[in-house]
């Protein structure tokens, strides 16, 4: 819908020759002035592929600094210098540091929910929707170190028979879904399939019917033959499975299942970082170089698309 605020935000956008990035956690409103939708790591890729001067990154400063290191010549902005996201920074550099020196010989893998600083300090980056075929392509005689998020870590080893050290880290909006969330979701919806994150807890994950990462809950529901579903991740994805999916239902698992940090991006800040270029997001030249050896490691692992 256009109002006065979204019609100066396309002015300016032109203005600055700016791209507008949403993550699938944004609100309604978020999403829908954005240019693009999707995961921070399909997002940060996809903006470097345009030629946009200014990337306005609506997530939180884990994703526009993955913006940023994949982006060296653009300007990239976070609209609330507080939109932080607490399972990224559950991980220092310093701390990975000295777990590296206690394992000396182990290969780092890191959620993409990490600091450039940390994923500098990483072999491979990985994303909760290729975790499992990044693991498996390590040589199986290698220690591997897994950070930070413990619970996309216990999926990994689960899947693939590997054992890891886990960084005990957490999403803190996941770990609201509860088992008893979602066993009364299921009561209220009977035939839905629930279709839950990696970063839930092990509990909600041995009663759900699907574990995706958001881009793969996304494909599922368009694909499936199911009319509802039960959702357990950040209810922002609700919006675009709604306006993807037109017949068919989604119920949030809970809805205290909201990202606090994620929500700080608002229409009016998306306008007021357009109009006053901030808050900028940068990283070293050597932090973005270390880092992004760790994003190619991970794509080189990848099937070409
Ligand atoms: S939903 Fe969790 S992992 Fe994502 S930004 Fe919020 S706290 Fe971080």
């Amino acid at each position: 819908m256009r109002t006065p605020v979204t019609e100066k935000i396309n002015r300016l956008k032109i203005k600055r020759n700016a791209v507008i990035l949403a993550h699938n956690y944004q609100s309604g409103e978020v999403q829908d002035l954005a240019d693009f939708t999707g995961d921070s790591l399909e997002l940060s890729r996809k903006a470097a592929s345009t030629d946009a001067d200014v990337i306005v990154f609506c997530g939180v400063k884990f994703m526009a600094e993955t913006a940023a290191i994949l982006s060296p010549g653009k300007t990239v902005l976070l609209p609330d210098r507080h939109a932080g996201c607490p399972l990224s920074d559950m991980i220092t550099a310093k701390q990975l540091i000295d777990l590296k020196c206690e394992h000396p010989d182990a290969i780092v893998v890191c959620y993409v929910n990490s600091s450039a600083a940390v994923k500098a300090e990483s072999d491979y980056c990985c994303t909760s929707a290729n975790a499992v075929e990044i693991v498996k392509s390590i040589p199986a005689d290698k220690e591997i170190i897994f950070v930070p998020d413990q619970h996309l870590g216990r999926f990994v080893v689960e899947k693939t028979g590997r054992e890891m050290i886990l960084w005990p880290g957490y999403c803190v909006t996941h770990a609201a879904i509860t088992e008893d969330d979602v066993k009364q979701a299921k009561a209220a919806h009977p035939g839905a399939i629930v279709m839950a994150h990696p970063e839930c807890g092990e509990p909600v994950k041995a009663i759900c019917d699907q574990i995706l990462s958001t881009g793969q809950m996304l494909k599922f529901a368009r694909q499936s033959e199911a009319k509802s579903f039960i959702v357990a991740t950040e209810l922002g994805i609700i919006h675009s499975l709604k306006k993807q999916n037109p017949g068919k239902e989604f119920f949030a698992a809970t809805e205290r299942a909201t990202c606090p940090n994620m929500k700080r991006i608002t229409v009016e800040k998306v306008l007021w970082s357009l109009e006053d270029m901030q808050y900028k997001i940068t990283v070293s030249d050597e932090i973005r170089t270390r880092a992004k050896q760790a994003l190619d490691r991970m794509v080189a692992v990848l099937p070409a698309k």
